[in-house]
């Protein structure tokens, strides 16, 4: 769950101060806690980039596997299927320019930002050498859910040690400095993205991870899914309107890396 989902609160954006629709990027890396997080909370902006010529990537901190409310759920099995549902969504999102999908596999719930794991994420980044990172908002206050927070401290704390060419030297491989990260689900949202035209696009992602038409979506039936899909819709619209868009995504934005 992400905060470009609806049900989170009404954010107080005036469409002042905020700066607008990054050039886009020759490749972006975006970096969930869970397996339909990354679609939640930026799915339209990287379809719009991936549709301009974006290679979009996904990095997937944790296995996923306590996302049912099947208290007899086969945990293996979830997490294997969520793998697939996530490689899936990727190929809806980005079409041809769908790019790598990497799992950590860190226990889902468990996620720690400890040294090893910002290094494993810094290791991804160096590898793939993004120019943009998004990743979930460390500081988005009162959230419950850990893996959300430690996802988003590994997505900042493993730039730092990406860029930084003495940081994890046992990687091997050059450092490389992204140029932007942009924070979902962002505290204190100070850009936007126009992502008219490609809600659907989100929403068709969003749905391959079918194994969360209960718990997350809560969408059991096809009216449920409609009604999920016009909240995913309304959502993203509500957010457009300060700034005269049809429908946008808000993210904070970090560009001095
Ligand atoms: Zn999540």
């Amino acid at each position: 769950m992400a905060a470009n989902e609806p049900g989170q609160p009404p954010l107080r954006v005036t469409g002042a101060d905020f700066t607008s629709e990054l050039v886009t990027p020759a490749s972006a890396l975006a970096i969930g806690a869970h397996p339909d997080d990354v679609e939640f909370g930026c799915g339209g902006l990287l379809a719009k980039w991936a549709a301009a010529g974006c290679v979009v990537h996904h990095l997937v901190c944790t296995d996923g596997a306590k996302g049912t409310w099947d208290v007899e759920a086969d945990t293996v099995a979830l997490a294997r299927r969520r793998q697939e549902e996530q490689r899936e969504a990727a190929s809806r999102l980005a079409g041809p320019n769908a790019g790598e999908v990497r799992f950590l596999g860190h226990v889902d719930g468990e996620l720690s930002s400890s040294l090893e794991v910002r290094s494993q994420v810094a290791q991804v980044i160096r590898e793939l050498r993004p120019d943009v990172v998004l990743g979930h908002d460390p500081w988005k206050r009162y959230r419950l859910h850990p893996d959300h927070r430690h996802a988003g401290l590994l997505a900042c704390d493993s730039i730092v040690a990406a860029r930084d060419p003495h940081f994890d030297r046992d990687h091997g491989i050059p450092h490389h400095r992204p140029a932007a990260l942009l924070l979902f689900e962002a505290d204190e949202p100070d850009h936007v993205e126009d992502v008219t035209g490609f809600v659907e696009t989100k929403l068709h992602a969003l749905e391959a991870h079918v194994s969360q038409f209960e718990s997350t979506m809560h969408a059991t039936d096809d009216h449920g899914l409609e009604t999920f899909r016009n909240r995913i819709r309304d959502r993203l619209a509500d957010l457009g309107v300060p700034f005269d868009l049809d429908a946008a995504e808000l993210f904070k934005l970090i560009d001095d890396l």
